[in-house]
């Protein structure tokens, strides 16, 4: 990571006037949650792929799979915010807006009052049958709704459901308006997340800070990880 990288991408947020972050796992890995694309993520050494665990037929043709493998391999409820999220927060907060991927409800827990969760999140949870919200506490012991016997789930977006339009629309309008793209902690390859990128405003500039480098030709790229990137801004 080069000096003059940070230093750039210092004068570029302070000169915005609206700036959207578009993150993903790497932003949580520092709080301890597991990315699970990568290669010690939590996918490794299961026995079915999550892109069947994790889909609507499995929810409701073999609900103990399902909530076994989110209960174990998903929910980190004592998980707290770090750096990364509490600067995104500080930004969003006076200028910008965030778009995750992550739904883990961290952002929100460090208090960033602009968050557009893309795929939903795990703590809102309910019930398939009587609609009722549910707490984490319930969920993590049964789900089966007691009142009703319906499936109870977690308001996430599954691998063979589609997003919810008014989070597409609005995730549009935010690209939209905004100057300054910054990615962050993702490999940005999981679509339609990846897409939005196509709606930013032609003006807009377009940075990107991850591990590896994105797939997305002709954007600024900054190689390191997220949180010695943050832990340099203002
Ligand atoms: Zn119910």
């Amino acid at each position: 990571m080069k000096q003059t990288d940070l230093t750039e991408l210092q004068k570029e947020i302070d000169n915005a006037k609206h700036i959207v972050f578009l993150t993903g796992a790497g932003v949580s890995t520092h709080s301890g949650i597991p990315d699970y694309r990568s290669k010690n993520g939590i996918y490794n050494g299961v026995q079915e792929s999550p892109e069947t665990i994790l889909s609507e037929n499995t929810l409701y043709e073999r609900p103990e799979i399902f909530y076994h493998f989110v209960m174990n391999n998903m929910y980190f409820p004592k998980a707290q915010p770090n750096l990364i999220h509490q600067k995104i927060a500080q930004i969003c907060n006076k200028k910008g807006d965030l778009i995750t991927q992550n739904i883990d409800r961290l952002d929100t827990k460090a208090g960033n009052k602009h968050v557009t969760e893309f795929h939903g999140n795990l703590y809102n949870i309910y019930c398939t049958k009587c609609h009722h919200s549910i707490s984490y506490e319930e969920y993590s012991q049964n789900y089966i709704h007691q009142n009703c016997g319906g499936i109870i789930r977690p308001g996430i977006v599954l691998y063979d459901e589609s997003i919810n339009p008014e989070t597409l629309t609005k995730s549009i309008e935010i690209m939209q308006k905004s100057d300054l793209v910054i990615i962050c902690g993702t490999s940005f390859v999981v679509y339609p997340f990846a897409q939005l990128l196509a709606y930013s405003n032609e003006k807009a500039k377009i940075i990107a800070i991850n591990k590896t480098e994105i797939p997305t030709p002709g954007i600024k790229q900054i190689i390191g990880d997220a949180i010695d990137v943050f832990k340099f801004l203002n």
